[in-house]
């Protein structure tokens, strides 16, 4: 059998540069003040491939009468897949290209998932523009990255503060018990994500300065608040925005603007 090749080049369309991205704790705080962040929990359950790894960069938990079950928990920029990212240009390119967050760096790959598992995701989704004709470079042989450097710093980004979200994920359980039977849920019907503030992260993650985080965010959850005022289909987004807005104020010392 002939070993799997795989080409891709970005055109630089944008069409990707829309909804959720999930960040390293470095880049989500580096962008407080142009991303609205939360975090945002998904359940992985026993037998799955994504498993091992899951359990490496976030947390395991062993509901009663219930298989174990992985959970990831990544800061992410919360936005709605209908919105595009706020540093997309109405040309369609990213106004911060040279300080765009690795998960943009590293696109197609994504390391969240074995290496040996990314073949999938050289596949473009509808509307993207990615070159993967015979012209474009081989980025993927052997289930192996060939440019491999943004991948490799993703993941050591995301090993790194692993036991920053798994010490997150302990308070969180602790004093929002809730979670785990949301988590179980996901398992039991999957789709849908558990979703918590970056307040409560700052919160429990003391050594942040979570006045200059917070006045950085602030802006940034008023404005898509605003974006999303006037969408019905957006309201849980809406009502999320406005919600760690005021928690923003509190923790940055501010008068609630609303
Ligand atoms: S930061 Fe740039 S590359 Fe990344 S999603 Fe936003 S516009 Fe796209
Ligand atoms: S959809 Fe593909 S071509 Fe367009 S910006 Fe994203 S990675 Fe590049």
């Amino acid at each position: 059998m002939s070993a799997r090749v795989d080409r891709f080049r970005c055109t630089a369309c944008g069409k990707c540069c829309y909804g959720a991205l999930p960040l390293t704790l470095d880049d989500a705080l580096a962008h407080a003040g142009r991303f609205p962040l939360a975090l945002v929990w998904t359940a992985v359950p026993q037998g799955v491939k994504s498993f091992p790894l899951t359990a490496k960069l976030g947390i395991t938990l062993k509901p009663k009468k219930r298989p174990q079950i992985a959970v990831l928990i990544a800061l992410t920029a919360y936005i709605p897949e209908v919105l595009p990212c706020p540093a997309l240009s109405e040309s369609g390119l990213c106004d911060i290209q040279e300080m765009k967050p690795l998960r943009c760096r590293t696109m197609p790959f994504y390391p969240y998932r074995e290496e040996a598992d990314q073949a999938d995701l050289l596949k473009p989704r509808q509307g993207w523009l990615c070159d993967t004709s015979a012209s474009a470079p081989l980025v993927y042989e052997n289930k192996r990255i060939v440019e491999r450097a943004d991948f490799e710093l993703e993941r050591a980004a995301l090993l790194t503060q692993a036991q920053v979200m798994q010490q997150y994920a302990d308070y969180m359980l602790k004093y929002s018990p809730w979670i785990a039977d949301h988590l179980v849920a996901q398992i039991i019907k999957p789709g849908g994500h558990v979703i918590t503030s970056l307040s409560s992260f700052l919160t429990a993650t003391k050594k942040l300065d979570s006045t200059d985080i917070a006045g950085r965010q602030l802006p940034v959850l008023l404005s898509f608040a605003e974006r999303t005022a006037a969408l019905p289909e957006l309201a849980d987004y809406h009502r999320n925005y406005l919600g760690w807005g005021k928690e923003m104020s509190y923790l940055a010392g501010r008068a609630c603007a609303e």
